[in-house]
Protein backbone atom coordinates (compact mmCIF):
# COMPACT_ATOMS: atom_id res chain seq x y z
CA UNK A 1 0.00 0.00 0.00
CA UNK A 2 1.21 3.59 -0.50
CA UNK A 3 -0.36 6.93 0.31
CA UNK A 4 -2.07 7.39 -3.42
CA UNK A 5 -4.10 3.96 -2.56
CA UNK A 6 -5.58 5.86 0.48
CA UNK A 7 -6.31 9.42 -0.86
CA UNK A 8 -7.75 8.31 -4.35
CA UNK A 9 -10.58 6.43 -2.74
CA UNK A 10 -10.63 8.90 -0.02
CA UNK A 11 -10.70 12.02 -2.40
CA UNK A 12 -13.88 10.04 -4.35
CA UNK A 13 -15.86 9.10 -1.66
CA UNK A 14 -14.93 11.31 1.58
CA UNK A 15 -14.42 8.37 3.66
CA UNK A 16 -12.42 5.59 4.65
CA UNK A 17 -13.39 2.04 5.07
CA UNK A 18 -15.95 2.96 8.04
CA UNK A 19 -15.16 6.04 8.90
CA UNK A 20 -17.29 8.60 7.28
CA UNK A 21 -19.12 11.69 8.18
CA UNK A 22 -21.96 11.07 10.15
CA UNK A 23 -21.08 7.62 11.01
CA UNK A 24 -20.97 6.97 14.87
CA UNK A 25 -17.27 6.22 16.15
CA UNK A 26 -18.17 2.55 17.47
CA UNK A 27 -18.73 1.94 13.46
CA UNK A 28 -14.94 2.74 13.17
CA UNK A 29 -13.95 1.01 16.65
CA UNK A 30 -15.74 -1.94 15.74
CA UNK A 31 -13.63 -2.58 12.61
CA UNK A 32 -10.61 -0.90 13.87
CA UNK A 33 -10.52 -1.64 16.96
CA UNK A 34 -9.49 0.69 20.03
CA UNK A 35 -7.96 3.93 18.76
CA UNK A 36 -4.15 3.96 19.32
CA UNK A 37 -4.64 7.56 20.62
CA UNK A 38 -6.87 9.99 21.89
CA UNK A 39 -6.81 13.63 22.24
CA UNK A 40 -6.64 15.05 25.78
CA UNK A 41 -9.55 17.77 25.08
CA UNK A 42 -12.21 16.69 26.26
CA UNK A 43 -16.50 17.54 25.64
CA UNK A 44 -19.38 18.44 27.55
CA UNK A 45 -19.92 14.91 28.53
CA UNK A 46 -15.95 13.95 29.26
CA UNK A 47 -15.50 11.77 26.65
CA UNK A 48 -12.63 12.92 24.39
CA UNK A 49 -13.42 14.20 20.58
CA UNK A 50 -10.07 13.31 18.38
CA UNK A 51 -9.05 9.74 18.00
CA UNK A 52 -6.54 8.63 15.67
CA UNK A 53 -5.00 5.45 14.76
CA UNK A 54 -1.69 6.15 13.54
CA UNK A 55 -2.09 9.13 10.68
CA UNK A 56 -5.96 8.39 10.31
CA UNK A 57 -7.33 11.08 12.75
CA UNK A 58 -10.97 11.12 13.65
CA UNK A 59 -12.92 14.01 15.40
CA UNK A 60 -16.42 13.62 16.95
CA UNK A 61 -19.16 15.77 18.05
CA UNK A 62 -18.87 16.79 21.43
CA UNK A 63 -21.59 14.23 23.23
CA UNK A 64 -21.91 10.72 24.09
CA UNK A 65 -23.38 10.15 20.72
CA UNK A 66 -19.72 10.93 19.15
CA UNK A 67 -21.19 11.24 15.93
CA UNK A 68 -17.84 11.73 13.26
CA UNK A 69 -17.79 14.97 12.21
CA UNK A 70 -14.31 15.28 10.63
CA UNK A 71 -11.54 12.82 9.33
CA UNK A 72 -8.03 13.74 8.45
CA UNK A 73 -5.32 11.34 6.71
CA UNK A 74 -2.60 13.48 8.35
CA UNK A 75 0.48 13.16 5.28
CA UNK A 76 3.57 15.34 6.88
CA UNK A 77 4.79 12.33 8.54
CA UNK A 78 7.69 10.87 7.45
CA UNK A 79 6.93 7.31 7.77
CA UNK A 80 3.22 7.58 7.59
CA UNK A 81 1.92 4.91 9.98
CA UNK A 82 -1.55 3.05 8.98
CA UNK A 83 -4.06 0.28 10.49
CA UNK A 84 -3.82 -2.69 8.80
CA UNK A 85 -6.17 -4.89 7.77
CA UNK A 86 -5.23 -7.60 10.25
CA UNK A 87 -6.49 -6.32 13.60
CA UNK A 88 -3.93 -5.13 15.58
CA UNK A 89 -1.24 -4.52 13.17
CA UNK A 90 0.00 -1.09 11.68
CA UNK A 91 1.15 -0.77 8.22
CA UNK A 92 4.09 1.99 7.32
CA UNK A 93 4.81 3.58 4.16
CA UNK A 94 6.25 7.18 3.20
CA UNK A 95 4.28 10.17 3.93
CA UNK A 96 4.35 14.20 2.06
CA UNK A 97 3.88 12.96 -1.54
CA UNK A 98 4.08 15.18 -4.07
CA UNK A 99 1.73 17.88 -5.71
CA UNK A 100 2.51 16.23 -8.93
CA UNK A 101 1.71 12.78 -7.46
CA UNK A 102 -1.50 13.58 -5.70
CA UNK A 103 -3.11 15.73 -8.93
CA UNK A 104 -1.58 12.32 -11.38
CA UNK A 105 -3.52 10.49 -9.35
CA UNK A 106 -6.04 12.25 -8.61
CA UNK A 107 -6.43 12.58 -12.22
CA UNK A 108 -5.82 9.00 -13.75
CA UNK A 109 -8.78 7.90 -11.07
CA UNK A 110 -11.35 10.60 -13.11
CA UNK A 111 -11.55 12.65 -10.18
CA UNK A 112 -12.35 16.60 -10.80
CA UNK A 113 -10.81 18.81 -8.25
CA UNK A 114 -10.70 22.70 -7.89
CA UNK A 115 -8.04 25.09 -6.83
CA UNK A 116 -9.11 25.92 -2.75
CA UNK A 117 -8.41 29.36 -2.09
CA UNK A 118 -10.22 30.23 0.99
CA UNK A 119 -6.81 28.03 2.14
CA UNK A 120 -4.35 29.33 -0.53
CA UNK A 121 -2.07 31.55 1.92
CA UNK A 122 1.66 32.35 2.37
CA UNK A 123 3.65 29.00 2.59
CA UNK A 124 0.65 27.22 1.21
CA UNK A 125 -2.06 26.19 -1.01
CA UNK A 126 -5.02 23.75 -1.68
CA UNK A 127 -7.53 22.13 -3.62
CA UNK A 128 -10.80 20.62 -2.79
CA UNK A 129 -12.61 17.81 -4.65
CA UNK A 130 -16.01 18.97 -5.06
CA UNK A 131 -18.17 15.59 -4.98
CA UNK A 132 -16.71 14.56 -1.74
CA UNK A 133 -15.54 17.77 -0.29
CA UNK A 134 -12.31 16.55 0.79
CA UNK A 135 -9.67 19.01 0.96
CA UNK A 136 -6.20 18.68 0.30
CA UNK A 137 -3.36 21.38 1.65
CA UNK A 138 0.14 21.02 0.47
CA UNK A 139 2.99 23.40 2.05
CA UNK A 140 5.07 25.57 -0.95
CA UNK A 141 7.77 26.21 1.57
CA UNK A 142 11.36 26.42 0.20
CA UNK A 143 10.75 26.60 -3.46
CA UNK A 144 10.52 23.17 -4.24
CA UNK A 145 7.58 21.10 -5.43
CA UNK A 146 4.56 21.58 -3.04
CA UNK A 147 4.46 18.64 -0.63
CA UNK A 148 0.84 17.51 0.83
CA UNK A 149 0.35 18.03 4.61
CA UNK A 150 -3.26 16.58 4.93
CA UNK A 151 -6.50 15.36 3.42
CA UNK A 152 -9.40 16.08 5.34
CA UNK A 153 -13.34 16.38 5.16
CA UNK A 154 -15.50 17.67 7.78
CA UNK A 155 -19.40 18.72 8.49
CA UNK A 156 -19.90 23.14 7.98
CA UNK A 157 -22.90 22.78 10.17
CA UNK A 158 -22.51 19.69 12.75
CA UNK A 159 -25.74 17.87 13.83
CA UNK A 160 -27.47 18.92 17.12
CA UNK A 161 -26.72 16.33 19.99
CA UNK A 162 -29.48 15.60 22.54
ZN1 LIG B 1 -23.60 14.41 18.79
Amino acid sequence: MNVLDILTPFAQTGRIDTARIGAQLKDVTEVLGPPWNRGSSTGADGLPYLYAYGSLEVATCQAHCQVIDSIVVQTDWATMEWPSREPGQLETFPGYPAYGEVLRALSDAGCPWENYEPLTLEGQCAIRVPASGVTFVFTTEDGEEPMLCSASVAVHRPHSCG
